[in-house]
């Protein structure tokens, strides 16, 4: 789950992580009475969008000219003009896609003097089962650019969780940041705080860039992405209260109402499958036929009617589905179960697009009668490689 740039800000705050002050507005006219709280003269007004890239990023319905999702304004009025130009608009980043995301919350901050922007970010290395806590002196909007063309200037430390946060990595963040004195000091503190709140806050990833010193020798976070561990949000209801619903795919929220693990692609196969590792395999070999899959779904172990129901009503109303292909291994659950599942289904939901369906496991020859025997024009396939050839032939015929 991500959350908003401001709540992650309000999240960090409590660790004593340095954050410049501001205030999170809904309406052009909270932005105003945001900024009047603020001391001044500059001000920075921030659109709240689970996406990064914002300051790069450009409002469709303004000029090509115009700035983008992060501006600096020197008065009051410009905080105002600024607001008006964002609320409600879409904002396009590299990290959005085409389609942008519109503009519902801002986030009015305090203006910083900078003096230098520095990168430092923390994931879970599965590799090593660490903390990696990735640091860099080139921060700001270019990260990405540094990390392809100069990685030399990247430097990752491990932290392990049973040790915990150590002064030696304290050091070498500042080492690595090439910082001397109190601003040495500073980095490790700051290092230090921003582990125990990843930690403390079950975070998969953490990412300050950039991570400021300002003029008058302060290191700040001024702007952060935070993501947190699903599996860990039933102990976090703070954090789960942050949940921004607006920012989802209202596929993917009605999907895990129904415990479904669904993601939206861009093809025109809808999949549905139990085990991801099986959904992966049903997305490859969709591929290998020259075909793409409108999403990834995994129903899990246990396949029930219902669950099943819901997984056909959220892939039939994607637009782009041209056919379907369930392909389920019946282990726990018996295939026969599954085919009633399948055919009570596809008769509630009307279907009308072609369905190919491959069982296997327990029970698998009572599961195909099942579906022969239901009077609907559904597909049968003996195997991974017929089932994909097959429904890739069907949607082929519609086109
Ligand atoms: P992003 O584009 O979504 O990563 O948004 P950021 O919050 O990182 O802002 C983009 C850039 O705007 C930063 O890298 C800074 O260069 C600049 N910026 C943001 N806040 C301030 C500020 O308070 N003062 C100054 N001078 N620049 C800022
Ligand atoms: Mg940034």
């Amino acid at each position: 789950m991500n959350v908003h740039e401001y709540q992650a800000k309000e999240l960090l705050a409590k660790f004593g992580v340095g954050i410049p002050a501001g205030i999170a507005a809904l309406t052009v006219e909270e932005a105003v009475a945001a900024a009047k709280q603020l001391p001044g003269p500059l001000y920075v007004v921030k659109a709240q969008i689970h996406a990064g890239g914002r300051g790069k990023g450009k409002f469709k319905e303004l000029p090509a000219d115009a700035k983008g999702g992060v501006r600096l304004a020197k008065s009051i009025e410009e905080v105002e003009a600024f607001a008006k130009e964002m609320l409600g608009n879409t904002l396009v980043t590299v990290q959005t896609g085409e389609a942008g995301k519109q503009v519902n919350r801002l986030y009015i901050t305090d203006g910083v003097d900078i003096a230098k922007e520095y990168y430092l970010s923390m994931v879970v290395d599965r590799a090593s089962s660490r903390v990696a806590m990735i640091v860099s002196t080139e921060g700001g909007m270019d990260i990405e650019e540094v990390a392809h063309s100069t990685p030399e200037k990247i430097a990752t430390i491990t932290i392990d969780p049973a040790e915990g946060f150590m002064p030696h990595h304290g050091r070498a963040v500042g080492y690595a940041l090439k910082l001397t004195g109190d601003l040495n000091k500073q980095a490790g503190k700051i290092a230090e705080q921003l582990y125990n709140a990843f930690v403390a806050l079950d975070c998969d990833m953490l990412e300050i860039n950039p991570l400021v010193e300002t003029k008058d020798g302060n290191l700040l976070v001024l702007d952060t992405k935070m993501s947190f561990d699903s599996n860990s949000l039933y102990r976090h209801p703070d954090v789960m209260a942050l949940r921004d619903e607006t920012e989802e795919d209202p596929a993917e929220i009605e999907a895990s109402k129904y415990d479904l693990a669904y993601i939206k692609l861009d093809g025109n196969i809808g999949c549905m499958v139990n085990g991801a590792g099986l959904a992966m395999a049903t997305m490859d070999i969709i591929k290998l036929n020259g075909e793409f899959p409108a999403n990834f779904l995994d129903v899990g172990g246990g396949a029930t009617t219902e669950k099943v129901t819901a997984a056909f009503k959220i892939i039939l109303k994607d637009p782009a589905v041209k056919g379907i292909l369930v392909n389920i291994f019946g282990g726990i659950m018996k295939c026969d179960i599954i085919a009633d599942g399948i055919v009570a289904a596809a008769k509630e939901v009307n279907l009308q697009v072609p369905l190919v369906v491959r069982l296997e496991g327990t029970n698998v020859q009572q599961g195909k009668d099942i579906l022969a025997n239901s009077g609907l024009p559904i597909v049968p396939a003996n195997d991974l490689g017929d089932a994909a050839k097959k429904i890739v032939a069907e949607v082929r015929k519609v086109a």
